[in-house]
């Protein structure tokens, strides 16, 4: 442990989509634009434990971040895929151990590996865990940026789909979008048929941070952007192509989002746990039942109840809320984003850091091919 980059070390971490554990780290299917490069975990190829999984999950429960029934949580999505071989049955025992606790907590689990039918079996016997499978897909056809065969998750998630009377769900995680890349015609025509097989999709850019575009230099890989970003990139023009494809599938089709909670948080028949309501612009793809029961849950915080929420964590001593508006509270003084993502699934309400302002219409994307004036 004492051997690992500064970064790697802390299994529970707070990510955007929820609290994370993350005691396997390593991972064979080297995809060139994978996160690992930020925690200096690249090289680490071959998943190894980094303490029990009794202990991780204690770490877990006990952390200052979780809540029981509240917290959404993940489990795998930093370091390595949670159905590779040697990880599957760490990935079962962390989730029967969590079930077994009675705890209703939405579980988000990322693969792109090989699931077969008693996995299936196995998450639906979970009852209380409100899981969401998310099967990640891209359509980059260039080995040297995903060497693993893309057919593997496609099938993955049509087995998982289609097992009978299911209690889990399934979202079609397109991602990562890559101009020039992966958005042809073609790749977009592919991906509204893939949709058909899951509960609900997700379409995201590429995270492409300062460690990973050296990566791409310094192996001669095509640099898809000439500058890095904070957040993820969706060029507008692509987003505007996206849903004018998806618009075209049959009447019926799972429904299309932009953000992961939504499409987590849709598939389980509640409203978003990440607030986006707030941020209007983002809903005029969702289905109106849902987008109904959003505004219903929408309830803009006073500052006040900021600081209550803020009050039992020793980070957020110095957070000041500088404007609180009908899309999200602004805050300074947090020294990362962990506790901004704590506040902001504990109140179902978009918490911005003064620091990193979101421009309308781009919310939470990188500037990066937004072009055009906000409106
Ligand atoms: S209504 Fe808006 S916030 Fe709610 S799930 Fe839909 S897109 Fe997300």
């Amino acid at each position: 442990m004492a051997a690992l980059p500064e970064r790697a070390r802390d299994v529970v971490e707070y990510r955007k989509s929820g609290l994370s554990l993350n005691h396997i780290q390593g991972c064979p299917l080297g995809c060139a634009y994978c996160i690992r490069h930020t925690y200096g975990l690249w090289d680490a190829r071959l998943p190894q434990a980094l303490m029990s999984d009794a202990e991780a999950v204690e770490q877990f429960v006990s952390h200052r971040y979780f809540r029981p029934h509240d917290t959404p949580l993940q489990v795998f999505n930093r370091a390595t895929d949670p159905f590779l071989p040697g990880v599957r049955e760490h990935l079962f025992a962390v989730l029967e151990d969590l079930d077994s606790r009675e705890l209703t907590n939405h579980m988000l689990v990322i693969t792109r590996a090989r699931m077969n039918v008693s996995d299936c079996e196995r998450l639906n016997a979970l009852r209380h865990l409100k899981v969401t499978l998310l099967f990640t897909y891209s359509g980059i056809g260039d080995k040297r940026i995903e060497p693993h065969p893309a057919q593997t998750v496609v099938n993955s998630m049509r087995l998982a789909t289609a097992h009978a009377a299911r209690r889990y769900r399934t979202i079609f995680y397109w991602r990562p979008l890559v101009p020039g890349l992966n958005d042809t015609t073609a790749h977009l025509a592919r991906a509204a048929v893939l949709s058909g097989w899951a509960d609900a999709t997700v379409f995201t850019g590429l995270f492409y941070r300062d460690e990973i575009a050296d990566y791409y230099r310094a192996n001669g890989l095509p640099e898809p952007y000439q500058e890095t970003a904070r957040r993820k990139i969706v060029p507008e023009t692509l987003e505007r192509r996206i849903l004018a494809r998806f618009a075209r599938r049959p009447s019926g089709a799972p429904p299309l989002f932009r953000k992961t909670s939504c499409a987590v948080s849709y598939v389980h028949g509640l409203p978003d746990y990440n607030g986006h309501y707030g941020i209007n612009e983002l809903c005029d793809i969702c289905p109106a039942a849902q987008l109904d029961m959003c505004a219903r849950a929408h309830q803009v915080p006073t500052a006040p109840q900021l600081h209550e929420a803020a009050a039992g964590l020793p980070e957020a001593a110095h957070m000041h809320v500088t404007e609180v508006t009908e899309r999200a509270a602004q805050v300074e003084g947090l020294p990362s984003e962990q506790p901004r993502y704590y506040l902001q699934h504990r109140l179902a309400f978009q918490i911005h850091d003064a620091a990193h302002p979101h421009r309308q219409r781009r919310h939470g994307r990188a500037d990066l091919g937004w072009e055009s004036a906000n409106g």
